[in-house]
């Protein structure tokens, strides 16, 4: 049975919960591939904070950050990525979840604008400042992702600086005062040369390395010749949806898109 996670309405509600996440130097204590732990397992010596997140199968569960790595035995401390695909969707993202408060509330333990040590807001998961009022929540960093396609083909980049050699899609983040829609014609243009039309959006995923939401979007080959800045892009190659190479797995976003456009592909729905 899958227990469902109800985020916190209220974030200060359950200072002490039943379940835990902990957290240390941006790595998760696992058991296997397992990170939620009941509250016995105490290394209370070494927590920094803790920070309810909401209730899991109806019971309250939070992050304990501490300052170090401790040895505990019969665990290993892991990092988030290697999660991924071994953890239902709904759970990996209450990792990520409590990955992203353990940053933040490391990251803004002083104001940014004057320098005065913050507290917490009485309500919201935020610091405050006290001397200019500056208030920081949790940051979340809006990218896009997209897959451009060309009839029966997409396009699937290797990305420069990345050990890994999957093929995958070309992504970047939105910058200020820009659409998502903006965004994706400029990253396309600027990765790879090319200029892109019709766009479908297909949906969105919190990314949380370390706090991005992807927009996922399938679109459409418009114009250009195919020109990778060899700062960003490593290769990039047109694939027939039925002969792709290797390519990211469903849990991640990149990966849905190009199941998505194989399947609407197959049935005539784009482009
Ligand atoms: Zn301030």
């Amino acid at each position: 049975m899958v227990d469902r996670f109800e985020p916190a309405a209220n974030v200060w509600a359950a200072p002490e919960f039943s379940q835990q996440i902990i957290v240390a130097e941006g790595l998760v204590l696992c058991s296997g591939d397992q990170f939620i732990h009941e509250v016995d397992l105490l290394l209370a010596e070494a927590v920094v904070s803790s920070h309810y997140l909401g209730e899991l199968g109806g019971r309250s569960c939070g992050v304990r950050v501490l300052s170090r790595q401790l040895d505990v035995r019969g665990h290993d401390w892991r990092n988030l990525r290697s999660l991924l695909t071994s953890t239902e969707e709904h759970l990996f993202a209450l990792a990520g979840r409590a990955l992203q408060v353990a940053y933040w509330d490391r990251d803004h333990r002083f104001c940014g604008r004057c320098g005065t040590a913050t507290h917490y807001h009485s309500i919201d998961r935020a610091r405050s400042c006290s001397n200019c009022q500056l208030t920081v929540y949790p940051r979340i960093s809006p990218c896009v992702i997209m897959l451009v396609t060309r009839g029966e083909e997409c396009l699937l980049a290797r990305h420069a600086n990345r050990r890994n050699i999957t093929y995958t899609a070309l992504a970047g983040f939105i910058e200020p005062g820009e659409s998502a829609e903006l965004a994706l014609k400029r990253e396309v243009r600027e990765e790879v040369g090319l200029e892109v039309g019709r766009m479908q959006y297909i949906g969105s995923q919190p990314w949380p390395f370390p706090g991005q939401l992807m927009l996922g979007y399938l679109a459409e080959w418009q114009g250009g010749e195919l020109c990778p800045d060899p700062n960003e892009i490593e290769e990039a190659k047109w694939f027939h949806y039925r002969s792709l190479p290797e390519i990211p797995p469903v849990q991640t976003l990149s990966g849905q898109l190009i199941y998505t456009f194989s399947e609407q592909v197959a049935t005539g729905v784009w482009p």
